[in-house]
């Protein structure tokens, strides 16, 4: 059985189980979904989802529950598969910007900045066809959700450690650097940062309509990004009934499953 969890401290995380179970199907027997509320659930899992929800509120109950820790081990350390949705993309991103609200302790694993609450708060949320290329070039576009989502500003010098004076900025959180000493760590800062989707087309303009700013026709807003096993979106595909994202998600965990088990044996 493959463990996946769902960190369970605040916000979507069972509607991240139900489509998770949806997106398995008839295999559900090689599947076990649990939610993670401990540093022993979190050991038990072989990937990991961070749900959308309030990324402030959610990193200081990890931080009351002794699971930040642990949490950036799991993702910067062991490199286990894990995704963030909308506030959990704000706290896999090594570097965010602080709201009115304030920071937060991040979690890091993605060597990107992220700018919150980026829609505005006017109309705060919108719905958009996206064309995930992920998916397949044929696949009908996904209904994504944007409720105050994050998008990735900007990809940070591949580092060792960030380059603060790149982001340092007033009101900038960023996460502590991974331990550089770990050679599975070193070994992970050579993957590559690769955008997965931006908000083109006709999705760029249903954003316009619903916020304050206008988007970067030119190249489009990153609003999905992957590094090795680190996934992040800036919507939420847990709040729709489609579970193409979780499917392909899961096959990206079984992948880096088989890949672990195969080196464990040589
Ligand atoms: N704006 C929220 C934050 O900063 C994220 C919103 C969401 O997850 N829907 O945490």
């Amino acid at each position: 059985t493959i463990t996946v969890g769902v960190l369970a401290l605040q916000g979507a995380f069972i509607e991240h189980v139900n489509l998770l179970k949806q997106a398995v199907g008839q295999d559900s027997a090689e599947w076990e979904f649990i939610e993670v509320r401990t540093p022993q659930e979190l050991a038990r899992c072989d990937g990991l989802v961070l749900p959308g929800g309030e990324s402030t509120t959610m990193s200081l109950v990890a931080a009351r529950s002794n699971l930040l820790e642990p949490l950036r081990e799991f993702v910067k350390v062991l490199r286990k598969p894990t995704w963030g949705t909308c506030a959990g993309l704000i706290l896999l991103a090594e570097s965010a910007n602080r709201t009115k609200k304030g920071g937060q302790e991040l979690v890091g694993g993605l060597d990107v900045r992220v700018n919150r609450n980026h829609f505005g708060r006017q109309a705060e949320s919108f719905q958009a066809p996206l064309n995930l290329p992920f998916l397949g070039g044929t696949a009908e576009p996904f209904p994504a959700v944007f409720i105050r989502a994050p998008i990735v500003e900007c990809i940070l010098p591949h580092h060792k450690g960030i380059q603060v004076d790149e982001v340092d900025r007033e009101d900038t959180v960023v996460a502590p650097s991974r331990p550089t000493k770990d050679a599975v760590a070193e070994a992970a800062t050579a993957d590559n940062v690769e955008v997965m989707a931006t908000l083109s087309g006709p999705a760029a303009r249903i954003a316009t309509q619903s916020r304050n700013i206008s988007p970067d026709e030119e190249i489009g807003d990153v609003i999905a990004v992957r590094q090795g096993n680190v996934f992040g979106t800036s919507f939420h595909p847990e709040l729709t009934g489609d579970a193409r994202i979780h499917a392909w998600w899961l096959r990206q965990v079984q992948a880096a499953v088989n890949k672990r088990n195969k080196l464990g044996q040589q």
